[in-house]
């Protein structure tokens, strides 16, 4: 659906815009927006009598960033699970939490992680929210402007220490993720849809997850789940299914270009060879790997065996930030010490939190890069802090390697500015910040830590 015809066209002016075709490369040219698309890029067009025009100069203009694993709805509980593994971390915090979620408190957490999120340039995500009150999150999205592809949390298996309010039947599960997407797939001109995301094989049975393939289907949306994040996991979906777990989740529907399988930290190369051969995505979470001591993702050899491989920050409680230039610095320096220097070059890990991110979300003709055409989904990079200068070297160097949230500038989705001037304009900070420290107070007080 087009912006409304009087919104008039918008020039990006004089700034280094960050191009790729094959390689990324640089040049001095003027992005110009028509009705949320990216309608030229090149030299001194100024054909609309309506046109705005924002100043670049000292800016590098980049494609918006693309994080294909976040759980927005977990963005309350950063700093109150920390230090421990997945299992605990799960049972003793994030379970209890999640069951205390109202409408309200899950509006505000996305809100937060949201605000977060398109304060530094990340445009685009997969979200999985939790078992309830997913209505609530689409309508902070609706808000707020960011592009999403979210997903209720599907589990109708009760994993042992999760909370009975967590516990759904598989009908009433499916129930709802069909009564969402008949209520917000493609929604807000197809800024927002819906994916269906089963929460990990320990907590679904597989009806539920051939069930939540056949509605991705049907709906044209993608799958979202977590696997092979743990030894833990591993063993036990081996023990419970008897297959692995890559084998196990395709004999279930989840594979395949719709599947976006975050961490994927505990795959051998017998798997690594069926996600490539199957289109699967991989999404890759160096932060929350790290902190919940699960593992290094082979990425080097995931993306060698032809693997689609995206980026994210997974939750504000295992991270404890949603930050994609983090996560770009920290996904290239892993992999050094085991495999050189040279393992994941700056370049590469770009493209994961920009193509990459756009194939997770089945939109890599729509976003992902700056070419005509493609919906105007834009970064505005300042370069004039200390740490981006010297500014004569390779820009994908500067943006993987030194840049960081505070340097965005201007955000732009579906060429609407959503922050300029690092100021977020489609709400309240003050009130965001307001409502999300007394939701989450009310969550501590009902889900104490144990
Ligand atoms: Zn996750």
């Amino acid at each position: 659906m087009p912006a409304p015809p009087d919104t008039p066209d918008l020039l990006l002016a004089g700034g280094d815009v960050l191009l790729h075709d094959g390689e990324w490369r640089v040049e001095r040219v003027d992005v110009m927006v028509r009705e949320g698309r990216i309608a030229t890029v090149g030299k001194g067009e100024r054909p609309s009598t309506r046109l705005q025009v924002r100043d670049c100069s000292g800016c590098l203009v980049m494609p918006g960033l693309i994080q294909a694993h976040v759980h927005l709805c977990q963005t309350l509980f950063r700093g109150l699970a920390d230090d421990l593994r997945l299992e605990d971390w799960l049972v003793r915090r994030i379970w209890p939490l999640e069951a205390a979620h109202t409408q309200e408190t899950v509006y505000w957490s996305a809100m937060l992680g949201a605000a977060e999120l398109l304060l530094g340039g990340t445009t685009a995500i997969l979200d999985m929210e939790t078992v309830r009150h997913t209505g609530a999150a689409f309508q902070a999205l609706e808000r707020i402007g960011i592009r999403a592809a979210v997903g209720k949390c599907l589990m109708d298996a009760h994993p042992e220490g999760a909370p009975l309010e967590l516990a759904e039947s598989t009908e009433n599960a499916l129930a709802e993720a069909e009564a969402l997407a008949q209520l917000w797939h493609n929604r807000a001109g197809g800024r927002l849809q819906v994916c269906f995301a089963p929460r990990f094989v320990p907590s679904c049975s597989g009806p539920l997850l051939r069930a939540a393939s056949e509605l991705a289907e049907r709906f044209n949306a993608q799958l979202h789940t977590h696997a092979a994040e743990t030894i833990v996991e591993r063993e036990t979906v081996l023990r419970t299914t008897g297959l692995e777990e890559i084998a196990y989740l395709d004999s279930v529907g989840i594979s395949g270009p719709r599947a976006a399988l975050a961490h994927c930290v505990w795959v051998d190369a017998h798997e690594t060879a069926r996600l490539a051969r199957q289109g699967t995505t991989v999404v890759h979470c160096p932060s929350s790997n790290l902190k919940l001591a699960s593992g290094v993702a082979k990425i080097p050899e995931l993306l060698a065996a032809g693997c689609r491989v995206a980026i994210g920050a997974d939750a504000a409680p295992c991270n404890n930030r949603l930050d994609v230039f983090a996560e770009m610095r920290l996904a290239a320096l892993i992999q050094k010490p085991r495999l050189g220097a040279d393992a994941l070059p700056a370049g590469r890990v770009l493209e994961l939190a920009t193509l990459g991110g756009a194939r997770a979300l089945g939109l890599e003709a729509e976003i992902g890069s700056i070419a005509s055409g493609k919906r105007a989904d834009l970064v505005v990079l300042d370069l004039r802090e200390p740490h981006l200068h010297p500014a004569i070297g390779d820009p994908v160097s500067l943006v993987v390697y030194a840049a960081c949230a505070s340097d965005v500038r201007d955000v732009f989705v579906d060429g609407k500015p959503v922050v300029l001037g690092h100021e977020l304009l489609t709400a309240s900070m003050e009130e965001i910040v307001r409502e999300a420290d007394r939701c989450a107070a009310e969550l501590f007080r009902i889900a104490q830590p144990a």
